[in-house]
């Protein structure tokens, strides 16, 4: 059932333009994914939400755009050079390469029916493998040009933190947040884009006096997901897994993961860690450079503690998709029973708003009336224009790629209404709703209002 559910989200992804694979004409890269017309807007629209939630609706988190590339001196500082890495087994028959804690749910690459462990072949002991890409800065490939794509954003934020306190003057507890891509070389990409080797991340490094850093841990969980209901995924279908002591890194006192339950399984969308003054200490001491903050209240110097919430862009717009992707039985207008695809999108995230028919294209006024309406709306929000085939099918069409509103211009539109409050009333349209499917009369001059207020 699950893996039917996944296929079929994986197909309607591809066949309507939310997600293609890179690079698919020659085949494909494996862990990269590109996005199509109806993917970019949903997944711009998440941005946005988060960015709206944690920069602009609040005024204790500022906002970065850091590079990428980065000095080399960062990852050595961090620790991601050393110990970024991932125990991983090779098996000397197929030459595969897993994840050591992956191998028993991994199936052979040669014997799919069996798994890595159970399929006979030779494997090693456990080794360490760095996840992070390598590219060289400049003309020479040698070690002195080396670095990497940045394998998360978060170090921007640390290595940027005197200069965002100086030129912002916030006081403790304050953040920066941003959102970016991120690059790692997981072993096994899986699970379409769940674990992919290009990803971007939406970040917050929350810097507070260290007697407050629990208080703000448990703070932080409670919001984010409160954030994750207001975009439309359910508080019962996320989980809180908090991670034991010996699972978190030594400098964390407190971690929380927060999963969502996929087809495939609960997994991890957004981690919320208590990293102490851990990053800045790293490099307050490898740069030299000071990187305390003083407290006017009590005169003192002290490396501030950081709690950050860690979200996966990627990961929630495929929770989104999940989420959102129903099956219904439904009876078309012939009476005829047959199944109803929708993408039940919160209208915040759907990617497109409204769909606007004509009912009619041969009549040039009501196709006239139509064009002007999308025209109008447009101005506003993402309409998708459409003047051909059966007005059920349209209604169809919007229905799977999740938008709210189905605006229909007819007859009465240019003679005025026939029935209902507004009879005998010029320039009304139905408006249909995507979920419920009921449709209302509606002004032209009542639709952007009513429209916007649903939009949020
Ligand atoms: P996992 O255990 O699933 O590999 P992680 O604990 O290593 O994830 P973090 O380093 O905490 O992940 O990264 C923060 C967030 O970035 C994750 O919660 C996830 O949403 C996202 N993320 C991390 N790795 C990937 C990936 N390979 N593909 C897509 N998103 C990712």
């Amino acid at each position: 059932m699950a893996e039917n559910r996944m296929e079929k989200i994986v197909a309607l992804c591809k066949r309507r333009g939310f997600i293609f694979q890179s690079s698919e004409i020659y085949g494909g890269l494996n862990g990269a994914w590109d996005y199509g017309p109806l993917g970019a807007e949903l997944k711009r629209n998440l941005k946005d939400a988060w960015w709206k939630a944690m920069t602009q609706w609040r005024d204790d988190i500022l906002g970065l755009d850091g590079s990428i590339l980065m000095n080399r001196a960062v990852w050595k500082a961090s620790g991601h050079e050393a110990t970024f890495s991932d125990p991983m087994i090779d098996c000397k028959t197929c030459q595969g390469r897993f994840r050591a804690d992956q191998v028993a749910s991994t199936p052979c690459p040669q014997k799919p029916s069996k798994m890595v462990t159970a399929c006979g072949g030779e494997l090693t002991e456990a080794r360490q493998f760095n996840l992070m890409f390598k590219t060289y800065v400049g003309p020479v490939e040698d070690d002195r040009n080396l670095t990497y794509l940045r394998p998360e954003t978060a170090q921007a934020m640390f290595v940027q933190f005197k200069n965002v306190l100086e030129v912002s003057r916030k006081k403790l507890p304050f953040g920066i947040a941003q959102i970016g891509k991120a690059f790692r070389n997981e072993i096994n990409p899986r699970n379409f884009t769940f674990r992919s080797r290009e990803f971007e991340q939406m970040e917050v490094e929350f810097f507070v006096r260290p007697s407050e850093g629990k208080a703000w841990l448990e703070k932080w969980l409670t919001d984010r997901i409160a954030w994750y209901e207001s975009i439309g995924l359910p508080r019962k279908k996320i989980q809180v897994y908090d991670v034991p002591a010996k699972d978190r890194a030594f400098y964390s006192q407190g971690t929380y993961d927060l999963l969502y339950e996929f087809p495939f399984g609960a997994e991890e969308l957004e981690g919320i860690a208590y990293r102490t003054d851990y990053d800045l200490k790293q490099h307050q001491a490898a740069s030299g450079k000071p990187l305390e903050y003083f407290d006017e209240e009590t005169r003192e110097k002290f490396i501030p503690h950081v709690v950050e919430p860690s979200a996966g862009v990627d990961r929630t717009v495929l929770a989104l998709i999940c989420e959102a992707y129903t099956e219904e039985g439904v009876t078309d207008e012939k009476g005829n029973q047959e199944t109803r695809v929708v993408l039940r999108f919160h209208p915040r995230i759907a990617p497109v708003k409204a769909g606007i028919f004509p009912l009619l294209k041969n009549k040039p006024d009501l196709v006239e009336k139509a064009r002007a309406l999308a025209a109008d709306l447009r101005k506003h929000f993402p309409v998708f224009y459409d003047e051909a085939g059966a007005i059920g099918r349209r209604y169809r069409r919007q229905d799977e790629v999740g938008t709210p509103f189905g605006i229909t211009v007819d007859f009465e539109t240019l003679e005025g209404a026939k029935e209902g409050p507004l009879a005998g009333r010029k320039d009304t349209v139905t408006l249909r709703h995507r979920d419920s499917m009921q449709q209302e009369r509606l002004a032209i001059s009542d639709l952007l209002p009513r429209l916007t207020a649903a939009l949020g």
